[in-house]
């Protein structure tokens, strides 16, 4: 790590806001009539995901819940369907939370303090900042995935910057760079730099406007750095899911609201053949070939999901319990869905309910 803070000097400010002039991406949807509601909406989907993945979901997000107040009003179902494919779907119900505490306790109108903003669901200190300085105006600090490779990068900064101390001084750092003025400007710019200069894999020095008192480019580090994170094998899960369908629909469970997938619709799931079996015997479905393995990796662990395919008998799943439902598979309910389940339901369409023909293409119902 760098010495103390006193020895750091501040990045030059400046010098970043006169290439945002020229470079900076100034188009962005979210970036027009940057309301603080449309800046968090665009703050939460840009976790963990790219900014072209995020353009099209937050164009539709956007058109369906143009205001906080019809977000609110709206049932978490609906959101959750607007976010499946984003992952990550506590973003999407801390969203939904947010906006009806909003409503209730704040009169729909987003508080003015990094401490009330941190207090809110889903909003961590970075978030909060954006929303303080693209949203409001105000000398708010972020400290997202791009500024940290930039600020690791620039500061040669030798440890992972998860680690609590390393991300004690990153913060300090950006604080002590974001200047008093022009905060959305810089903000931007920073966010900007990371997103198309100093990006992961293939930084161009050449074009960044802080090559000239970057330490990493200095001492030759900038393929080495930021730090990865530690790396430890991944355990691996494995579960079976019910594809049980009838007439062209397909038996779906809701999720609990906590752990993988909270509050999504999902298939049946057993941790083996012999539950499975047993289940499906009492609802009278009728178990087929299982389909190959497929894999889906989370952060902390890898599932590996056998899907099993079972003709259900109508007369006696006509009406499901509660948690459970028959799902069209023309997609003509609105239901949040994790992503291996769109596939795997996508799949059961094109396997078993279009008739096959040699110059018949598939067609997406999903
Ligand atoms: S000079 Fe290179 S490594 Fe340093 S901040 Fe710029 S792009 Fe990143």
């Amino acid at each position: 790590m760098t010495g103390p803070m006193t020895d750091t000097r501040p990045l030059d400010s400046a010098t970043v806001l006169d290439w945002f002039r020229q470079h900076g991406r100034h188009d962005l949807p979210w970036q027009a009539d940057a309301t603080p509601y449309r800046v968090w909406v665009s703050e939460i989907m840009l976790q963990q995901t790219q900014v072209s993945t995020v353009i099209a979901y937050y164009q539709r997000f956007m058109q369906r819940f143009p205001y906080l107040q019809m977000l609110a009003a709206a049932p978490v179902d609906e959101v959750l369907h607007l976010w499946t494919g984003l992952g990550y779907y506590a973003r999407a119900r801390n969203l939904h939370k947010t906006a009806q505490l909003l409503c209730q306790a704040h009169a729909g109108e987003f508080p003015g303090s990094l401490e009330a903003l941190e207090a809110l669901p889903g909003i961590g200190r970075s978030t909060a900042g954006a929303i303080l300085s693209l949203g409001m105006g105000q000398r708010g600090v972020i400290l997202d995935g791009n500024v940290k490779r930039v600020l690791c990068r620039y500061y040669a900064i030798n440890r992972w910057a998860g680690e609590t101390n390393t991300l004690k001084h990153l913060w300090q750092l950006a604080e002590l760079s974001t200047p008093a003025t022009n905060v959305a400007h810089y903000t931007q710019a920073m966010m900007d730099l990371g997103a198309t200069v100093c990006t992961r894999s293939k930084p161009d020095c050449t074009r960044c406007p802080l090559r000239s008192d970057c330490q990493a480019l200095a001492n030759n580090q900038v393929s080495s750095l930021p730090v990865s994170k530690p790396r430890k094998t991944l355990p691996v899960r494995q579960i079976y899911m019910l594809l049980c369908h009838q007439q062209h629909q397909v038996l779906l469970q809701q999720r609990p609201d906590k752990g993988i997938w909270g509050g999504l619709w999902s298939l049946p799931e057993f941790s083996d053949m012999d539950t499975l079996q047993a289940w499906a015997s009492i609802h009278h479905a009728r178990p087929e070939q299982n389909w190959p393995v497929t894999r889906h990796t989370f952060s902390h662990f890898h599932l590996d999901i056998t899907p099993v395919p079972a003709i259900a008998n109508a007369v006696h799943i006509a009406e499901p319990q509660p948690g459970l439902c028959w799902y069209p598979l023309d997609h003509s309910v609105k239901l949040g869905l994790a992503a291996p389940v769109k596939k795997l339901l996508q799949q059961l369409y094109d396997d078993r309910l279009i008739p096959r023909s040699p110059d018949k293409h598939s067609t997406s119902l999903l």
